[in-house]
């Protein structure tokens, strides 16, 4: 190890300053421009400690609270904010069917994770679909386009131009936490912002917002695979 306490050393020509980061796992991460004297990444390395720890720490209660996924007969998976097991068969009509259960086809065994993602995916724009057309047709908004995207750190996102993007791993939560999402980036048809009007408009759609907020807070390790 180069640098005590640093796991990832990454040197370019191109970078023209330090930069330190914890990613998913709980590594840390340091950027710096090639040039640089190891002494002095070591340095600042060290005169950021602290942060270190506070933010690997919480990196670290998260991923303890993400559960293990290995794909495997019985392992349950969410769907509206309901549990159901992952079964496999040699007689599936599909590669995988929803029917109280995930049943996936035996020859797709390997393949488990890319069939859910695939089936949440489908799902996904269907519902959310429904959903925006649900709620921009009682508040009178207007929108461009509904897409379903792969995005761990955001639930949806709004362009300018009024292209709406959902995380497919929303289908896995209840509705009424889809349903506040939707409400959310509608929302910002109006206010391009978190304005106080903004939140006021979204708290006309879904009068409990806040408890779908928290629900997203604490649940969102839930929804990671
Ligand atoms: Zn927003």
């Amino acid at each position: 190890m180069e640098i005590e306490g640093v796991d990832i050393l990454v040197r370019s020509p191109e970078r023209r300053t330090l930069c330190i980061m914890i990613d998913r796992d709980a590594r840390v991460c340091v950027r710096a421009p090639s040039a640089m004297p190891l002494d002095t990444i070591r340095r600042f390395v060290d005169s950021r400690r602290q942060w270190i720890e506070t933010r690997r720490q919480a990196v670290r209660e998260r991923l303890a609270r993400t559960p293990v996924r290995n794909f495997t007969e019985g392992e349950s998976f969410l769907f509206k904010g309901q549990p159901y097991p992952l079964r496999f068969t040699p007689d599936s009509p599909a590669p995988i069917v929803f029917d109280r259960a995930f049943i996936i086809h035996e020859r797709y065994r390997r393949k488990a994770r890319q069939m859910l993602v695939g089936w949440y995916e489908m799902k996904a724009e269907q519902m959310i679909g429904e959903r925006v057309k649900v709620y921009a047709d009682a508040f009178d908004i207007d929108y461009a386009g509904v897409k379903v995207r792969d995005t761990r750190s955001q639930w949806g996102s709004c362009t300018i131009d009024g292209r709406l993007s959902f995380s497919w791993r929303l289908v896995m939560c209840p509705t009424r936490i889809i349903d506040y999402v939707v409400a959310h980036e509608l929302a910002h048809r109006r206010h391009m912002n978190h304005s106080q009007a903004f939140w006021l408009l979204v708290e006309k759609m879904r009068p409990d917002y806040k408890e779908q907020q928290q629900w997203l807070k604490e649940n969102s390790p839930l929804l990671r695979f």
